[in-house]
């Protein structure tokens, strides 16, 4: 805890005249473009590319990139309001926004040499999606124990192997692949390699068919005798691990934002639903027992909005954030399960059909508690903080 002696300090949720603009921009935004687009991009499974060129001339895919590259030149937290602001209205397209700016470019702008920026980051805020590939059919929370392998070979990088479950899979240009270069020295081989599509031994595999962010490509990866420069490690050779590590660190805010969004879009759809269905004479929203519950879910939110955004203010100060964007993490998707099975409750009959929202914003809740880190590993960090 740190102690301030001056005049008070804002409220986390104050937001500054930037960021309030942007928010309500891309909360517009959401409404216009892509909440017509819900119900069919949930039912094929897919995207539209207009969207997300739209995606791109909104300013959203490059949050973090510096104007002098092409992007927005904004911080951490922009991300997580755009992320919050989109999931309000679709946590697929505001798990894509998530990806390529807390996971991608987080790491080009960390751990990319100056060639890597000048190459990667101008495309990135214009054009190029990123997806970003550690796991695999044998490891998920044990990354590090991934089978994926790169063998130096006449100046080159060779990589061999497969990777899992990868966002943005379908639609991504760029994919940041993490492979084990040595083995022998455990996680201390794994090196994080820069793969464009297309590069000859890489191919973009099955797609996943879901419960929930079903319009959120994730797809399997092939590598086959694929053979990359020397100069696409991103970071050094054996630091991999650190790239994973610190870039998942950040990116579980952003996952928070994603389940906040989610959880406030459920509860704004429920609130209209309650005053308008009429039983026992009166609207639904009339009886206590339903206002209490909304009451009780709208505090849930609330608070799990405060351990969201103080993550992301934390690390945009350059503080510890660990802890906290574990919490923040857990604490998100399980409300957003929790704000979105009540919000199918209250919606009785209506809940359970594809006509009205809720149905599906209950089925995308739950990748929550699963991706960027199992609520049992947010344990598992929280808790060696606790007691060592
Ligand atoms: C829709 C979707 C999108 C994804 N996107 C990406 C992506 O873009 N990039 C990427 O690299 N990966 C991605 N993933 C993979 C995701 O991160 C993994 O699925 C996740 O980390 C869990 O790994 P696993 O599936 O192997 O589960 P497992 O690790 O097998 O876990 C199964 C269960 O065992 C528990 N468990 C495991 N180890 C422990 C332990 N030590 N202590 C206590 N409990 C434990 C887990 O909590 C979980 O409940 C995505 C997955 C999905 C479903």
């Amino acid at each position: 805890m740190t102690t301030h002696s001056h005049a008070a300090l804002p409220a986390l949720t104050t937001l500054s005249d930037d960021e309030r603009l942007f928010r309500e921009s891309v909360l517009e935004f959401a409404a216009r473009e892509v909440r017509p687009l819900v119900r069919e991009m949930d039912e094929h499974a897919k995207i539209p590319r207009t969207l997300i060129d739209k995606l791109f001339d909104m300013g959203v895919m490059g949050i973090e990139i510096p104007e002098s590259y092409g992007g927005a030149g904004a911080t951490f937290f922009h991300s997580v309001l755009a992320v919050e602001a989109l999931s309000q209205v679709d946590p697929s397209i505001g798990v894509l926004v998530d990806v390529q700016n807390t996971l991608v470019i987080n790491a080009l702008l960390r751990w990319g040499s100056d060639e890597i920026k000048r190459r990667y980051l101008p495309k990135m805020a214009t054009a190029t999606i990123g997806a970003y590939a550690l796991s695999e059919a044998g490891s998920g929370s044990d990354a590090f124990a991934m089978a994926t392998r790169a063998a130096e070979r006449d100046g080159e990088w060779v990589i061999n192997g497969r990777k899992l479950w990868i966002t943005n899979g379908n639609e991504a240009d760029l994919f940041i692949v993490f492979a084990n270069v040595n083995p022998d020295a455990g996680y201390r081989g794994i090196t994080a390699f820069l793969v464009e599509r297309g590069t000859p031994g890489f191919t973009v595999g099955k797609k996943e068919d879901k419960l929930g962010i079903r319009a959120s490509s994730t797809c399997e990866l092939l590598f086959e005798d694929c053979r990359v420069p020397r100069a696409s490690v991103l970071g050094d050779v054996g630091k991999g691990y650190k790239v994973a590590i610190e870039t998942l660190n950040e990116g579980r805010i952003g996952i928070g934002a994603q389940m906040i969004g989610l959880a406030q879009g459920a509860l704004e759809h429920t609130i209209a639903y309650t005053k308008d269905r009429k039983q026992f004479g009166k609207a639904i929203a009339d009886f206590q027992a339903v206002r209490h519950q909304l009451a009780r879910a709208a505090t849930d939110v609330e608070a799990a909005r405060l351990l969201v955004y103080n993550s992301a203010r934390l690390r945009d100060n350059h503080l510890p954030f660990l802890t906290e964007a574990a919490m923040c993490k857990i604490f998100s998707s399980e409300v957003a399960e929790r704000v979105t099975s009540l919000c199918v409750n209250l919606h009785g009959g209506n809940g359970f059909v594809k006509d009205y929202p809720v149905e599906k914003l209950y089925r995308d809740a739950k990748i929550g508690q699963i991706y960027e880190g199992t609520s049992n590993l947010q344990l598992e960090t929280i808790s060696k903080q606790l007691m060592g």
